[in-house]
């Protein structure tokens, strides 16, 4: 697998406790770090055992380097996307890939125009797990889908209690922080989204943000020549004794997944059918993050496709832009 060299941008907390050594495990080299604090960059670099710091994302995208891993608040993806890919990067961007549609599809138009892999580093419709839920419904094994659930109700850890929860901050609030990923489980085990309702809530005391902090959805889902599906999830920042899960249920039997939503690849999934349940045997031994190095190092081999494309985390965009607006508005968003 090549080696692939790497420059990061943003000092975050995802690079650090996940995605650096993810790099390093997939092969790849960290060259070095921009950040938009001299100081933070110099620390991140040290403790990461990384040569070059920048404050200037221009330095950054003249170094001798591949790809970028954008890991920056969710307002400044777009911006440095673009502007690694004018520079003949490939780019690996954090979800949500940007703040509007219209942002995201430039994206998305600019790597296909440079012949540049863009991908979402959704981590979850990478699992095993959840490759094993598509290929059961893809074989027919719980027979026509007609509804999904996702729990994915968290307590936000401290430390990450920061831009997430201020409403003055661009692209903060649950639904874009969380509701994203579940779309990025969704849309490709469910078919196309076609409608949104939501409502959102801020609960937690400690949330001074001001922005909402729990929210429910529910999607409408459709595929060619089938019964419409309907998907409903729950995301939270507010719930701390919860197991995470996805329930799919069928005109033949239900999949549930337990511990479905997390950032390690541990989980049990569970087939019900007449027959009676069975526990399915999944290999849940790679790291989530290290699955997406590996098959974003293939997509720029050309022998591979990323875990989730730029397209993917449009799509996953759009879903998260409909609940916050329906949130928003109380009506149903529909998705064109
Ligand atoms: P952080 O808050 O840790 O970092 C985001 C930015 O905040 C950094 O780029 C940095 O700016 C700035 N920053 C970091 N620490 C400080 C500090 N002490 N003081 C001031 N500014 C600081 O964000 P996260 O790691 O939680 O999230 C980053 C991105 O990753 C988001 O887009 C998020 O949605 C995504 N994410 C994805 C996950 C996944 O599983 N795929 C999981 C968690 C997050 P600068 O750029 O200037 O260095």
């Amino acid at each position: 697998m090549t080696a692939l060299k790497w420059g990061l941008i943003g000092a975050s907390d995802i690079a650090a406790t996940r995605v650096i050594g993810a790099i390093r495990a997939s092969g790849g080299d960290a060259v070095g770090i921009y950040s938009g604090s001299g100081d933070r960059a110099r620390d991140f670099a040290a403790s990461h055992e990384m040569p070059n710091v920048t404050t200037a994302l221009d330095e950054l995208l003249g170094w001798d380097i591949d790809a970028v891993y954008i890991s920056s608040t969710n307002d400044k993806h777009f911006d440095q996307a673009i502007r690694a890919l004018r520079a003949g990067k490939h780019v690996l961007c954090e979800k949500p890939l940007a703040l509007s549609v219209e942002e995201a599809r430039a994206m998305v138009d600019l790597a296909e125009q440079r012949d540049l892999i863009l991908a979402a580093n959704h981590h979850l419709p990478g699992s095993p797990l959840h490759a094993k839920v598509r290929e059961l419904v893809n074989a027919g094994t719980i027979g026509t889908v007609l509804s999904a659930k996702v729990a994915h109700a968290v307590l936000l850890p401290e430390r990450l209690r920061g831009w997430r929860l201020g409403q003055g901050t661009p692209g903060s609030g649950v639904i874009l922080d969380i509701t994203c990923h579940d779309a990025s489980v969704l849309n490709p085990l469910l078919g196309t989204p076609v409608a949104v309702s939501a409502v959102a809530v801020q609960q937690a005391a400690w949330n001074t943000g001001g922005q909402e902090d729990a929210a429910m959805t529910v999607i409408r889902y459709e595929r060619d020549g089938q019964a419409p599906v309907l998907a409903q999830t729950h995301d939270s920042f507010t719930v701390g004794y919860a197991k995470t899960s996805l329930e799919v249920h069928g005109t033949a039997g239900t999949l549930i997944v337990t511990d479905a939503m997390t950032q390690e690849t541990e989980g049990q999934l569970v087939l019900t059918t007449e027959s009676g349940s069975q526990t399915i045997d999944v290999d849940c031994s790679d790291d989530l993050y290290v699955i997406n190095l590996r098959a974003f190092t293939s997509a720029v081999e050309g022998t591979g496709i990323p875990t989730a494309s730029g397209k993917d985390g449009l799509l996953a965009l759009k879903v998260a832009l409909a609940a916050q607006e329906s949130a928003l508005s109380g009506c149903t968003v529909h998705i064109n």
